[in-house]
């Protein structure tokens, strides 16, 4: 059984509709990557599983998280019933860990406020268990540290401060939205393997939402590509980056370094995507119409359904590329 599923999930902020029918499901212990430009309406979708979306946004569709008692569905469930889920269901890293955490409290304070919203503890024992969670996220000297402030320690031991407050009432799903982006390359390394150690021994899934193609291909088990706030494809990294079917998929792997010359697009050189991201105001056809080198009429009258192709993938695109075709055949985007 999935532990969250989205279901047609739309938002909108007046006329712009910067999510639009978004469906996927979260499985047990998997790593869930979204991936997409900024404005794809990725950070959003995750905003929308915390119940965090500001007031004016109004939203439909469905996001079922599963509980002991049964699914809950955090957009039609009273704000009181959505903190009941917030960190012991469902929780979140952000990216920023500086601003994230109130420079005037004590790391071991703010841990201690996550547990106290969910668990009665005695002053003592949750002391103790904020230690153990120091420790859990591999905050070296926890016993002394508990007592620093968030100034006194480096990025990534914030980070891990963060992480440590998101598990401290062992949620089922971890969102982790850029949570690696502001940091070093070898302390993004070891922020990811901690996360994969946690989603291992605490039991969790995890939805890494990034635009690092590099780290999807080393830590998702599946990938779920958003553009202009539409879900456009989804599978496998393997198969999603050696076969995409989505022309937009397609263009953000011939425009990653990290993956440019690591897999099937070693001989195709560097090339942008023509023109940008638009913000989505509902109107019918492919949003990717204007920068996509495949566009044809059809493309201009309805958006694309989503449709299942074997491999456990999905695409939402008129013409997608075929899996047999050679991504070097495909017309290139510069
Ligand atoms: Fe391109 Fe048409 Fe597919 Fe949209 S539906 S991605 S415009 S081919």
């Amino acid at each position: 059984m999935n532990v969250l599923s989205v279901d047609n999930l739309t938002v909108r902020f007046g006329e712009a509709h910067p999510v639009n029918a978004v469906s996927f499901e979260v499985r047990p212990r998997e790593t869930l990557a979204i991936v997409g430009e900024s404005g794809s309406g990725k950070s959003l979708t995750a905003l929308a599983m915390m119940g965090l979306l500001p007031r004016n946004a109004k939203v439909s569709g469905a996001i079922r998280i599963a509980t002991k008692e049964g699914p809950a569905d955090m957009i039609g469930l009273p704000e009181r019933q959505r903190r009941a889920l917030r960190g012991k269901q469902v929780s979140m890293v952000f990216q920023e860990p500086m601003t994230s955490l109130n420079p005037v409290h004590t790391i071991g304070h703010q841990i201690g406020e996550a547990l106290a919203a969910h668990e009665k503890l005695s002053p003592p024992a949750r002391r103790a268990r904020v230690i153990e969670l120091m420790n859990l996220v591999r905050i070296p000297d926890a016993t002394r540290r508990v007592d620093d402030y968030p100034h006194q320690l480096s990025g990534g031991m914030r980070q891990r401060v963060m992480i440590a407050i998101a598990v401290a009432c062992r949620p089922r799903i971890l969102i982790a939205d850029e949570a690696t982006t502001a940091l070093d390359v070898t302390i993004q390394a070891q922020i990811l393997q901690l996360l994969d150690r946690l989603r291992v021994e605490l039991d969790m899934a995890i939805v890494l939402i990034t635009h690092d193609l590099g780290v999807v291909a080393q830590w998702a088990d599946r990938v779920v590509v958003m553009y202009a706030g539409h879900h456009v494809e989804e599978g496998a990294p393997g198969a999603l980056f050696s076969k995409p079917l989505h022309p937009y998929t397609r263009g953000l792997l011939a425009a990653s370094p990290r993956l440019h010359g690591a897999l099937t697009y070693r001989d195709i050189p560097l090339a942008e995507i023509p023109g940008s991201i638009t913000s989505a105001k509902g109107e019918p056809g492919c949003p990717f119409r204007p920068r996509c080198p495949r566009a044809a009429a059809i493309c201009l009258g309805s958006m694309p359904p989503s449709v299942s192709h074997p491999g456990d993938r999905r695409t939402a695109c008129h013409l997608p590329l075929s899996p047999s075709e050679d991504p070097a055949d495909v017309p290139a985007f510069a």
